[in-house]
């Protein structure tokens, strides 16, 4: 299951490949919402590969998927679930400024993963649906500081800064401080901004907060432009070595 094709079909699949994953295996292309960073090379990577697409319906009108010929597409309706194969995936309405934007959570096997991207602000109904979950992925995406005196226009730091803009470090770490789930033993900071946010403010913000919550013994890691280490959802958080199908690859 690939979350998310914001690259074009050829740097995708290079990726896949560097991570020891043939593209023609992916079952199908999870779309979280329409923005251009997790949707442009959505149609493209199906189409050469022959897996369906599957979003919202409001991603699907915002992104244009119904003028493409796609191999399949599989509408996922938010606050429902759906099998593929024997992965579960569940669908989260999260508060982000695009037409149906989700939150996913990935379950197999008894482990669960819940992956979040773009939101504004972690919801009652995320803490909820997260809750349970073994590993999550959450964006940290701006330092307030970096973001306010950086050279975005004014409008789009308003934006960034909005209930349905994106998280910042605080965001996280008061997310992780104060409702993180007490099964939670992995946590991947994700869609960190190259221009507003440094990787250390966010790694230092975070692990503060799992401090002060006594949960120093989850695992932290940031995921980065040139790729990532496998995490074992299941275990112990290894990394490296031949990957199982309880590990994830993010990129
Ligand atoms: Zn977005
Ligand atoms: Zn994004």
């Amino acid at each position: 299951m690939l979350v998310d094709a914001g690259l074009g079909p050829r740097q995708l699949a290079e990726r896949l490949l560097s991570a020891g994953v043939d593209p023609a295996t992916v079952d199908a292309v999870l779309v979280s919402h329409e923005h251009g960073d997790h949707a442009r090379g959505a149609v493209a990577f199906t189409v050469k590969w022959g897996m369906p697409l599957a979003g919202t319906r409001g991603t699907w009108q915002a992104a244009g998927f119904g003028a493409a010929t796609l191999p399949g597409w599989v509408r996922l309706e938010p606050g429902t679930s759906r099998l593929f194969g024997d992965l579960c995936v569940r669908t989260v309405p999260v508060p982000h400024d695009a037409a149906g934007p989700v939150a996913f959570v990935l379950s197999a096997g008894g482990v669960s993963l819940g992956h979040a991207t773009d939101l504004g602000h972690v919801s009652s109904t995320l803490v909820e649906a997260f809750r349970g979950c073994d590993a999550v992925l959450l964006e940290s995406n701006y330092d307030p500081a970096m973001l306010r005196d950086g050279s975005y226009p004014w409008a789009l730091k308003e934006r960034i800064l909005g209930a349905l803009g994106h998280l910042s470090n605080g965001d996280v770490a008061r997310y992780l401080e104060r409702s993180l789930g007490s099964s939670c033993r992995h946590v991947v900071l994700a869609h960190l901004s190259q221009k507003n946010n440094h990787p250390e403010l966010a790694r230092h913000a975070a692990e503060e907060a799992l401090g002060r919550a006594g949960r120093a013994a989850v695992t932290l890691e940031l995921t980065s432009p040139d790729g990532t280490s496998w995490v074992d959802v299941g275990g112990g958080g290894r990394r490296g070595g031949v990957p199982d199908e309880r590990q994830l690859r993010l990129f």
